[in-house]
């Protein structure tokens, strides 16, 4: 069975580690550098990316993130997208930078910051998991502004693209852990 991190200092970890188990893999709560060493890919959830940020340099994480993400596979939803991106705007930090890819937090304003939608997502996430529409959460989320590089968009919302492949890392705007379908795991558990 495959072993993926969920980044557990804040956020939603759990919820991913519940939809790793629906997906067929062991979720590694991981709190230190050392538990990267056992696993296969790793998932940054979504929460607050300005206090992930801190945690992770509290716990001496930041670099050996970066360095796992140059030969494991990353999926980060949300605060973790914002982790993953290259460049940060909307007020502008510091990320891993993991993404080629520009991305401005809490892009929806303030009153209608959080919805659920229907997304058609591309045909190729389609062919690649299995066909039909996809319900997906957003909560005070980014908008992607800027893909950079090699990057396949996997679906869209509104013209934007909320779920992007990039090399061997996944990111997602919304939050795949909190609904019941399993695809987007399913896809990340495909690279690993
Ligand atoms: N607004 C949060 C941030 O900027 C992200 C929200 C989320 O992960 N649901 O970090």
């Amino acid at each position: 069975m495959k072993k993926v991190g969920v980044l557990s200092l804040q956020g939603d970890f759990a919820a991913h580690g519940a939809a790793l188990e629906r997906a067929g893999a062991e979720p590694v709560y991981v709190r230190d550098r050392e538990q990267l060493e056992g696993i296969d890919g790793l998932i940054l959830p979504g929460g607050e990316s300005t206090t992930m940020l801190k945690l992770l340099r509290y716990e001496g994480l930041y670099e050996a993130i970066v360095e796992f993400g140059r030969a494991k596979p990353v999926f980060g939803t949300c605060a973790g997208a914002i982790l993953m991106a290259k460049e940060v705007t909307h007020p502008a930090q510091e990320s891993l930078g993991l993404m080629d890819i520009a991305i401005e937090r809490n892009a929806y304003g303030r009153q209608i910051d959080s919805r659920v939608a229907t997304l058609e997502p591309a045909p190729e996430f389609q062919l690649r998991t299995a066909p039909g529409t996809m319900e997906a959460v957003f909560i005070r989320a980014p908008i992607v502004r800027h893909v950079n590089g090699g990057a396949t968009v996997l679906a869209e919302y509104q013209g934007d693209p909320v779920l992007i492949e990039q090399g061997r890392h996944l990111m997602a705007t919304f939050h795949p852990e909190l609904t019941a379908d399993p695809r987007v795991h399913a896809l990340f558990l495909e690279k690993l």
